[in-house]
């Protein structure tokens, strides 16, 4: 059996506070090691090494940082195949689907390489006479990264390449579902550089994140996870005077107009449906079709369901692998069977699927959804796809805008008009013209509207380095002790 420790100090550090949980292959259904769970005090003493190295990096030059972003993005390119497979192993998702998202870690590096420019201030000279004002800005400390299970990689990268580059030491609080991700990252941290401290891993689960939510030290948290405790995290980091983004849960609606081209539109609702077994937060759970597209659209999408292969997501040909654990399986099974009983009309069941060792469900379509259903008004986080109809593209924003969530969103249609007119009406922080997933690229920023972020700030990009860092304007004189003069009026510079 695997034993997964923390990483403190630039190595592994054993956990002692006797607590431990199982990962699991959820492929095979066995446990295949053991992740510590932090004490209050195992966080306490993470977290002050971590204080230490945050002084030595902040004074590293921005060139220095920059070098070591690049040697880390050097490394990861090279080895995304091993920590793919790592992902696969832990997580299920097919290996491709493990490298593409590595992929988009990667991409995050690569914007905090660009840290020297990232960081430049404004200047204004002569804001008044002989008098200059400029604008810098600056790391933390020490922050916290916090994640979920479904992108054990890519989201702690969404956060520790611009909390680190822009001069922060960086604390990360794994999944415990699959956590050995984050130690991979940790040692190729390592090898890129990266002074000892400045990124550490604490294994754990709630005990581990409310020790650093109350920690005096712990500047920001960056979390990203269910609405529940997004919402927790949010309210408990700010009481504590914290800066806090809290990006939650999803249900994601795909708008198909009549006009749409159908195989393209039938092919994105099966990949962004089912892909990662439906556990991303951008993954599409809802087909809305307008007017007359419905019986067509729906037909579409059942003839190509059989042609998606389940398995081992570690086998080469396979394009869905299981659920995260037994117990995630079974509550969306209990979904189907919810939306059945509540007048669903189960088009296809992926409970009659024939792999029984590991935790899979098959890919389960669910037509004539209505939104009180509970299939549409919860996030279900797996293999399921529901459609909802309605007669025109008003009752399409309505139905969206209503929703509880507003992450991603996508319009299917040929009338650019239309898409425009639906970029402007609908309530999401991010939206996808002929495109299911539209997750922003690394030089923009990643977020949703409602209860699917709690804060002000998106993930990454230009908002991720101003969530990581403290702005400060300096006013600046450097007198001609011949104009010195005593005045105890307000400074004005007119
Ligand atoms: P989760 O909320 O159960 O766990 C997320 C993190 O919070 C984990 O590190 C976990 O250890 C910790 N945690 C869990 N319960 C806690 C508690 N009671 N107190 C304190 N900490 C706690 O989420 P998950 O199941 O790991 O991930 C799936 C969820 O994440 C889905 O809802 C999905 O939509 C969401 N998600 C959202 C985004 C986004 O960008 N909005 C991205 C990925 C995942």
């Amino acid at each position: 059996m695997i034993h997964i420790a923390h990483w403190i100090a630039g190595a592994e550090r054993a956990g002692v506070s006797g607590r431990v949980a199982p990962v699991f292959n959820p492929a095979t259904g066995e446990q295949t090691a053991e992740v510590d769970l932090a004490s209050v005090a195992e966080v306490a003493e993470a977290v002050a090494v971590a204080k230490e190295a945050a002084k030595g990096w902040r004074s590293a030059s921005l060139s220095k940082r920059s070098a070591v972003l690049f040697k880390f993005r050097e490394l990861l390119a090279e080895r995304t195949g091993e920590l793919a497979a790592i992902i696969t192993a832990e997580h299920g998702k097919v290996l491709a689907d493990a490298a593409g998202e590595v992929a988009r870690g990667l991409e995050n590096v690569e914007f905090a390489t660009g840290i020297p420019h990232l960081m430049k201030g404004s200047f204004s000279e002569q804001a008044a006479t002989g008098v200059d004002v400029y604008s810098i800005r600056q790391p933390f400390g020490v922050v916290a990264g916090i994640t979920p299970f479904n992108f054990p990689a890519m989201v702690p990268l969404w956060m520790c390449a611009t909390a680190i580059a822009a001069g922060n030491a960086f604390v990360l609080k794994p999944s415990e579902k699959d956590p050995s991700a984050a130690l991979w990252l940790a040692r190729l941290w390592a090898e890129a550089g990266l002074p000892e401290g400045v990124f550490t891993v604490v294994n754990g689960d709630k005990e581990a994140v409310d020790a650093l939510l109350v920690h005096p030290d712990i500047a920001a948290i960056s979390f990203v996870g269910s609405t529940p405790i997004a919402k927790y995290i949010y309210e408990t980091g700010t009481a504590q005077g914290k800066r806090v983004q809290a990006l939650g849960g999803a249900k994601n609606h795909m708008i198909v107009l009549p006009d749409a081209e159908l195989d393209a539109a039938a092919d994105a609702a099966i990949s962004a449906g089912y892909g990662a077994a439906g556990e991303r937060c951008m993954a599409i759970s809802v087909v809305v079709a307008v007017g007359d597209i419905a019986d067509p659209l729906v037909e579409a999408i059942a003839a190509r369901l059989p042609k998606i292969k389940i398995g081992n997501g570690a086998d080469k040909d396979v394009d869905m692998g299981p659920l995260i654990s037994a117990q995630h399986r079974d509550k969306v099974a209990g979904y189907i069977e919810a939306g059945a009983e509540q007048g669903a009309t189960v088009v296809a069941d992926g409970r009659d699927i024939s792999e029984k060792s590991g935790f899979f469900l098959g890919a389960t379509l669910l037509d004539n959804v209505t939104p009180e259903m509970t299939v549409y008004t919860d996030e279900i986080f797996g293999p399921v796809l529901s459609v909802v109809r309605v007669g025109t593209y008003a009752e399409a924003v309505t139905l969206v805008n209503e929703n509880e969530y507003g992450n991603g969103v996508a319009i299917f249609t040929r009338d650019g008009g239309a898409a425009r007119q639906f970029q402007f009406d609908v309530e999401a922080g991010m939206v996808g013209v002929n495109v299911p997933i539209p997750v922003p690229v690394a030089y923009y920023s990643f977020g949703g509207w409602k209860a699917s972020l709690f804060g002000d700030s998106h993930m990454y990009g230009p908002d991720g380095i101003h969530f990581f860092t403290r702005g400060k304007v300096v006013t600046s004189r450097w007198p001609d002790p011949g104009t010195s003069a005593i005045d105890l009026g307000f400074p004005q510079t007119r």
